[in-house]
This record gives structure tokens, C-alpha cells and sequence, in this order.
């Protein structure tokens, strides 16, 4: 079977630092077509010379202005000129990311294009709202703490859902006054260096800069690059401690997201029908790769045969196949190493003592492309690689349990701390099974739920820092305490006596 690609991306991709940069010719990196293995475009990396350029383009652009310096009203109408373009370019910026990604075609224009245009809008309005802090001292002093851009900001974004993710730190840096150097994974570059050309139709020259290339290559430059004032990092664990590393020589501060293996906690006492669909929901969206995935479905154990007989009987019914088709509910994984990894863990899982249910094979009857059939494996024990790892793919570990407190400890028991799912209609069972869990989203009663105001971020190995509105705006800006007397103070003369 051969499916058809969703647009001709552009023979090469390169970065981009700002107008009239020239590129070093860095080694081709070939882009493949997740749904076929096809080969589609080529992406020439950015080397360390090409980096050093972006980060003093984006330096410039920072320390002479304007950017910085414009005024809140000007600085809205930029960001909403950025939402529009993505708007206005929903199918194309949609296509490029299905050719690179696999992901739903569909999905990506009803979700992820809609969310990249409103970060745009969510980071205007907030900043028409910021405010700053004064205080009284005495009746003599005003103290004020104003908040100003922190610099040049290395944005790194990971492969699963580039647009949706890379515009959130885009948008909010841009916001607070910083200029960007962005670097998106060397696997999905096509959608960003799309998005970046768009945005800057309408930014000041030089405060959105690309660059393109392998992490421990074109991203460790940029992150160990002096000029780069913060970090913002989405992606896997190991890359985040060797991110923080880099940056802890320069002294600059960082966020990062990084990975989950997120407890899906089902009490008895829940609405069976509606935890079912969010159990299928929190696991193969986004066909499986991301970081909130409920990938570890934890059931009381008086219902657990009927509730993992029951979503195994769903899993199996799941539409695999063509991104484009609206139908498809699930598309191919990111890339041939990826989709191989994820289905070791079915063997893995066999190996541990445990069983699976539905899936754990390739979909060889959908042609050379990454498809697997969404799996469902009962571990033996928490400690099983399937329930302790992160899979990063349509792959539900179960696991039963007995009561509160043998959930929250099966649901803690993870380096992991991103989020965590609980369905139950009884109040007190949510409220203690709530206070007890270390994770730093917690949602109740529906699979996904990203409010841009609240803090979104994990414990433990699944980040630090925190995005969203508040946590951003700290982030993204430095504090600046000014105190000022209201009339003349008294001063000790040091030296004034003769
Ligand atoms: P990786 O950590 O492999 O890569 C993320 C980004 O970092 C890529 O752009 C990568 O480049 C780059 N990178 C890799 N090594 C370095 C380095 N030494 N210095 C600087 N940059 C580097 O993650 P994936 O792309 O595989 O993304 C999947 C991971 O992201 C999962 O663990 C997932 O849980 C996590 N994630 C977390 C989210 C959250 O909000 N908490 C949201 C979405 C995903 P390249 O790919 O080109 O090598």
C-alpha cells in the first residue's frame, strides 16, 4: 500500500539567521515521509560557525533594538500580525508538518495550527495585563520592581508536535522582549523553518533566528554559545541533563520540559464508560508521542479483567493508517529507530513476565511506513521496563490496583512526575488520591486539559521550571529593583569632617 504524500516539501532545508546570513555547508541530513520511509527533503545542518552567526544576529538585534524597547501596544500588534500569518497558512504549515512528523492531517489543522496561532494572541493579551510591584518604605522611599527581557533566547523543540510547542516558547519570549534562536529537531524541520520564514514577513529583522542540525551538534553550540542568555528546552531526559550542564558553565537559566510515564489512576467509583474513552485518549493521541500520554493505565483491581479486556477490544478497532485520511485515527510513528524501539518494549514486556493484550507488531499490511497496532500490555509489576520507561508511543501499560494508597504509590513509584490522570466521581477519593501525588499537573475526570495561565511542568526527571502564563513571564524577564526617596535623605559624610 503507498499513500500519497501530504504536500512537495522543499528539496533543502536550511536555517535561517536573519536576513543576508550566509550558511556554511553543513552535512545532509535526509527527511523522510513517516507514512512510506520515503525520503522526501534534505536538511543541511548548521555547523558551530553558522550557529555563532544566529546567536550574534539574534544579539544585535537584542542590544540595538528596537525590539526590546517597544512599547506594549506595538509589541501586541506584532504578535497578532504572527497569529494571523499562522492563520493564514493553517494547510500549508499543517502539510509540512504531516510530511515530517505522520501525524493526523486533520489533528494538526483543528489542534495544533489553532493552538499555535492562539499562544500568539494568549502572550499580546497577558502582556496588556502584566504588572510590576512598589513599596512604600518609611514615607520617605518608593522602591519599584519592573520586570525587563532577559536577552537572547536558545528555544529547543522536540519532533513530536514542533508548531504546537516550539510557537509556545516563541510567542512568550517574543512577548517579554527577548529576541530567539530556534532550533527544532533535525527529524521534523519542515514546518518551523516555514513558520519562521511566515513570522518574519512581520517581526523586526533578526529577532527570530533558525538553526538547523543535529542535537549534540548545532543544539550543543547554541546552548554552550556565551551570547545566549536562557534556555528554553522541550525534549527527552538525558538531553535535558546535558542541557543544564552546558548551561550551568554560562550561568543562565533554563526550563525544561522533558519526558513522563504518566499514571492513568481509574477508581471503581468513576464513570466507566467516560474513563474508558479518556484511557484511549490519554494513550494514542498524537499517535501515542507525547509527554502527558496516560501511559500507564493503573485499575482498581475489582474491575480490572472487564476494563483492560474492554479497551484492549477498542484498541484493536482503532483506524491505523493514512495521515491524510480524516478517517485515521492513528498515523505512523516519527521514524524507523523510533517505531522499532517502541515495539521492543512488547517483547520486553513478555520478557518481564508480563502479557499483551492487543498490538506490539508493525502494521506491515500499510507498506514501508512506520505503523505499529496500538498495544496494550499487562505488566507483572511496577517495576517491568514497560510500566518504569518511557515507550513515547500508542503502548498502554496496566497495572491493577487496590485502594488509595496502593495507587498513589504504584503512581509515585517513577522518575517521572509530569502528570497525572484520576477518574472518580467520589470527591474524597479524587481530594486524597490529589494531595498525595507527585506530579505537577494533576487532571480529573478528562484525559487533557492545558490552561496557558496555569503553570504546565513536571517533578522530578520530567523538568524544571515551569511553562504557562506567570511561569513564563518570570522566566522570560528579569526582576529590576529601583528605589528612589521621595525628598532628600539623610546621608553619612564619610570623610567630610575636617
Ligand atoms: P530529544 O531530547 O532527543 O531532543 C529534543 C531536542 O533537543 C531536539 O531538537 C534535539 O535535536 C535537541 N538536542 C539533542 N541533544 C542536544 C544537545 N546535546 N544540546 C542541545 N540540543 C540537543 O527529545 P525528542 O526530540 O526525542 O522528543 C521526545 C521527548 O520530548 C520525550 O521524552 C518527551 O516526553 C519530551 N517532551 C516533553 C514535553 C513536555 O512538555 N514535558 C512535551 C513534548 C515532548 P535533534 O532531534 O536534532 O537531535
Amino acid at each position: 500500500m503507498t499513500f500519497n504524500l501530504p504536500i512537495i516539501p522543499p528539496r533543502q532545508v536550511t536555517g535561517l539567521a536573519g536576513q543576508g546570513a550566509s550558511r556554511g555547508g553543513g552535512i545532509e541530513i535526509p527527511i523522510y515521509y513517516p507514512a512510506t520511509g520515503q525520503q522526501i527533503s534534505t536538511l543541511i545542518e548548521d555547523g558551530s560557525a553558522a550557529v555563532a552567526q544566529a546567536v550574534a544576529i539574534a544579539r544585535d538585534a537584542f542590544d540595538k533594538g528596537p525590539w526590546p524597547h517597544l512599547s506594549v501596544e506595538k509589541r501586541m500588534e506584532v504578535l497578532e500580525a504572527c497569529r494571523t500569518k499562522i492563520l493564514e497558512n493553517v494547510d500549508e504549515l499543517a502539510r509540512l508538518e504531516c510530511a515530517a512528523t505522520g501525524l493526523v492531517l486533520k489533528e494538526l489543522k483543528a489542534r495544533h495550527m489553532v493552538r499555535a496561532a492562539y499562544n500568539f494572541r494568549f502572550f499580546a493579551e497577558y502582556i496588556s495585563q502584566s504588572k510590576g510591584e512598589a513599596y512604600t518604605q518609611t514615607d520617605n522611599y518608593i522602591t519599584t520592581v519592573t520586570r525587563r527581557p532577559v536577552g537572547v533566547a536558545a528555544l529547543i523543540a522536540p519532533w513530536n508536535a514542533p508548531v504546537a510547542l516550539a510557537t509556545m516558547k516563541i510567542a512568550a519570549a517574543l512577548a517579554f522582549g527577548n529576541t530567539c534562536v530556534l532550533k527544532p529537531s533535525e527529524q521534523t524541520p519542515l514546518s518551523l523553518a516555514r513558520l519562521v520564514a511566515l513570522l518574519n514577513d512581520v517581526l523586526p529583522e533578526g529577532v527570530l533566528n533558525l538553526v538547523n542540525g543535529r542535537g549534540p551538534v548545532t543544539g550543543a553550540a547554541l546552548v554552550a554559545n556565551p551570547d545566549v542568555d536562557l534556555i528554553s528546552f522541550t525534549g527527552g531526559t538525558e538531553t535535558g541533563r546535558a542541557i543544564m550542564s552546558a548551561a550551568g558553565q554560562n550561568l543562565v537559566p533554563t526550563t525544561m520540559e522533558l519526558g513522563g510515564k504518566s499514571a492513568n489512576i481509574i477508581f471503581a467509583s468513576a464513570d466507566i464508560e467516560r474513563a474508558l474513552d479518556g484511557a484511549l485518549q490519554g494513550i494514542f493521541s498524537n499517535n501515542g508521542q507525547q509527554c502527558l500520554a496516560g501511559s500507564r493505565i493503573l485499575v482498581e483491581r475489582s474491575m480490572f479483567d472487564e476494563f483492560t479486556a474492554r479497551f484492549a477490544e477498542r484498541a484493536k478497532r482503532i483506524k491505523v493508517g493514512d495521515p491524510l485520511d480524516d478517517a485515521t485515527e492513528v498515523g505512523p510513528l516519527a521514524s524507523a529507530p523510533h517505531m522499532n524501539r517502541v515495539l521492543s518494549f512488547a517483547n520486553m514486556a513478555r520478557e518481564d513476565g508480563g502479557s499483551v493484550l492487543t498490538g506490539g507488531t508493525r502494521r506491515d499490511d500499510l507498506g514501508g511506513g512506520y505503523f505499529i497496532e496500538p498495544t496494550a500490555v499487562l505488566a507483572t509489576s511496577n517495576a517491568d521496563r514497560c510500566a518504569q520507561e518511557e515507550i513515547f508511543g500508542p503502548f498502554a501499560t496496566f497495572l491493577p490496583f487496590d485502594d488509595i494508597e496502593d495507587a498513589v504509590s504504584i503512581a509515585n513509584d517513577t522518575q517521572f512526575g509530569l502528570v497525572s490522570y484520576i477518574w472518580s466521581y467520589h470527591l474524597p477519593t479524587v481530594m486524597q488520591t490529589q494531595t498525595h501525588l507527585r506530579s505537577g499537573v494533576v487532571w480529573v475526570n478528562t484525559p487533557m486539559m492545558r490552561e496557558l495561565r496555569a503553570p504546565f511542568g513536571g517533578f522530578k526527571s520530567s523538568g524544571v521550571g515551569r511553562e504557562g502564563g506567570a511561569s513564563c513571564e518570570r522566566f522570560y524577564t528579569e526582576e529590576v529593583t529601583t528605589s528612589t526617596p521621595i525628598k532628600p535623605v539623610q546621608l553619612r559624610r564619610f570623610g567630610a569632617e575636617t
